[in-house]
């Protein structure tokens, strides 16, 4: 059974706490951003206060094996730091025993990345590139029964599992989902990922309406899946950035040098007749900025998006554009954005995507439930200072995007199991 971790009983307990602590480092070993870190004190530090102790684990980086560059000992002095007590150091994460052992209530230990052993992800490693079918089948098969002992020894170290990765919890690996089923009567989720799930319930279970996601990034592809969850949901479906151009396209639209994919045109035209079934509206842009290079000091001019001139490619929503979507937005009740409508990390070609936050801010301050999420939307709305006035910002990319795929994440299915 699921515990809540506002009434758990910590007091004596060890926590073997899965947060995400895949913080970028700089070639110093400098944190260069910790926002992950901080994401999970609130969940540490309710341990601690509760008279527990903690072993803290999470994974660093994509490493092959053993890699001192992914090591987490980078960051033990800052996750002492936020946490306000002097974090110990396990240097293997399936030999730490004697460390375990020696931890008193009030205290942390912080595990070495998970994913130096092959058995966190199950998948196997050092394949030869021309192995056989066989090969490939009987080193996945030994993976798994190793995979088994790696987290029977995790889950031996602790009374308690507590997730709070919501970063990896699209994966059913060992520490964020297999480890679960040892803690059937003490496992719960922590505070970043309890957000998480409110966030998703807003949009997915509790939608108030009208309700309208924006859509936008660079590639449909990559969007598909999440385009199609909201056509079952939405009342109103914005698309902008890049992939927009394939729809313009699609419409018959002249979209000169614009990003764009052919091949998934005739998926684009039935989205759009599906939309039309479901009486969902859908918004493209009406007009684009366009750029005859991919560079702040490019030439520029507005254009209407179904007449962008060859030579030239749409880089950013044009003003007319905004000023519809902007009134869809404010009538809305629930708002989703996910991928930013041009290309903002170039300062010229940032306005649309600051538009969209401001609209977003405002639709908030009217009492509309705002989520970003699942993408460079959130870095996009952080980076212009908007983030604290929305309703919340995801801190899951791939994760995010799943859940608004309509997609069960292993991470949560396995503590509400
Ligand atoms: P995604 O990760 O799919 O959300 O895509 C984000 C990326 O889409 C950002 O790096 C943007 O620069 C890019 N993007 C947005 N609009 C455009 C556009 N009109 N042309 C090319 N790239 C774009």
């Amino acid at each position: 059974m699921q515990q809540n971790i506002d009434s758990y009983d910590f007091r004596g307990k060890k926590a073997i706490v899965r947060v995400d602590f895949n913080v970028p480092l700089n070639d110093k070993f400098e944190i260069t951003d910790d926002t992950r870190i901080r994401a999970a004190m609130p969940t540490l530090k309710k341990v601690l206060a509760g008279g527990g102790s903690l072993i803290i684990m999470s994974h660093l980086g994509r490493p092959k094996g053993v890699a001192e560059k992914f090591s987490l000992k980078h960051i033990l002095a800052h996750v002492s730091e936020c946490l306000g007590v002097d974090v110990k150091f396990a240097p293997d994460c399936q030999k730490a025993q004697a460390e375990v052992a020696a931890l008193k209530p009030g205290e942390a230990l912080l595990l070495e990345n998970l994913r130096f052993y092959a058995e966190e992800e199950g998948k196997p490693r050092g394949l030869a590139e021309d192995a056989s079918d066989e090969e490939k089948k009987a080193a996945k098969a030994a993976v798994k029964a190793s995979q088994k002992e790696f987290v029977k020894t995790l889950a031996s170290y602790a009374d308690c599992y507590i997730n709070d990765a919501f970063g990896t919890a699209h994966r059913a690996h060992a520490s964020t989902a297999l480890i679960a089923d040892y803690f059937p009567n003490d496992k719960m989720f922590g505070y970043l990922m309890e957000g998480e799930i409110k966030a998703i319930d807003n949009v997915l279970k509790n939608a108030k309406r009208p309700f309208t996601a924006i859509i936008g990034g660079s590639k449909v592809s990559s969007k598909l899946a999440v385009l199609e969850s909201m056509l079952e949901r939405v009342d109103n479906l914005i698309i902008g950035g890049g992939m927009g151009y394939t729809f313009i396209k699609a419409e018959g639209g002249k979209i000169g040098n614009s990003l764009h994919e052919d091949e998934l045109i005739p998926q684009a035209l039935e989205i759009m007749a599906k939309a039309k079934e479901k009486g969902v509206n859908i918004y493209l842009s009406v007009q684009t900025l366009v750029a005859d290079d991919f560079s702040a000091d490019a030439n520029t001019k507005l254009v209407p998006s179904h007449e962008i001139p060859d030579g030239f490619e749409g880089v950013d929503a044009g003003p007319e554009s905004l000023e519809r979507w902007g009134k869809v937005i404010l009538d809305s009740k629930t708002v989703l954005w996910n991928g930013p409508v041009g290309v903002f990390e170039i300062p010229p070609f940032a306005n649309g995507t600051l538009k969209i936050a401001e609209f977003l801010a405002k639709a908030t301050e009217k009492g509309a439930y705002t989520l970003v999420g699942g993408g460079d939307s959130v870095a996009a709305v952080t980076q212009m200072g908007y983030a604290k006035k929305v309703s919340y910002v995801s801190t899951g990319g791939g994760a995010m995007l799943e859940a608004l795929e309509g997609k069960e994440l292993p991470g949560i299915a396995a503590v509400k199991a």
